[in-house]
Formats: structure tokens, sequence, C-alpha cells
């Protein structure tokens, strides 16, 4: 999905990581963990981009500090999970065109 930059082609999820800028030390292990490039650091504080992260929560198993945490994407944003195996071959598809 990174590679080609096909975000959503082969699954989505309902959650993205946040940063709490207080807690963050900037020892930059997270960033080794993010295998989508969603992290960087400005000013010596984590930042995600969010259009990039899969809310796959590798990230936030390292942070020493307990810095990062997933939030839930608001209802509008909330993806339903298909019907049938028809259904998400048919997003996947539709993913892959956008
Ligand atoms: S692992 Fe935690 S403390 Fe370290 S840079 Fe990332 S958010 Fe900050
Ligand atoms: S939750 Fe996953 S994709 Fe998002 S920033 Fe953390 S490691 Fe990267």
């Amino acid at each position: 999905m990174i590679e080609y930059d096909s975000k959503d082609s082969i699954a989505s999820s309902d959650f993205y990581a946040v940063v709490n800028t207080e807690e963050c030390t900037g020892c930059e292990t997270c960033l080794e963990r993010c295998h989508f490039d969603a992290l960087t650091m400005k000013n010596d504080v984590c930042q995600v981009d969010i259009s990039h992260c899969y809310g796959c929560g590798l990230c936030i198993t390292e942070c020493p500090t307990e810095a990062l945490s997933l939030v839930q994407k608001s209802e509008e944003e909330l993806t339903a999970p298909p019907l049938d195996d028809i259904e998400w071959r048919e997003r996947r598809i539709k993913a892959r065109m956008n």
C-alpha cells in the first residue's frame, strides 16, 4: 500500500495514533517502529501524519513515556466491515482505482 501510494486498498483502520506532546521526550523509538512513514520529528517532538497512519499500534507499544495512544475516527469516518467476500473485493478494486 505504501509502495504504490494506495492507502486502504487492502485494509483500513478506524483508529489513528496521537501524540501527547507534553509527554514526548523525542527519543525517536516510534519512528523505527512505524512501517508506514506516518511519524516525523519537529522540534524534538513526534508528529503523526494521519493520512499515512494505519492505526496498527506498533509505535504505541514501545513508547517509553506512553506519549502515544490510539483514538477512534469520528462517526462519519468509520468504515463498516464488508458484508461478504464479494463486497470486500469490490472495495479493493475501487481503492486501487483512486
Ligand atoms: S517513542 Fe514516545 S517519547 Fe519517543 S519520540 Fe515517539 S512519542 Fe516521543
Ligand atoms: S499506529 Fe501504526 S501506522 Fe500509525 S503511526 Fe503508529 S506505527 Fe505508524
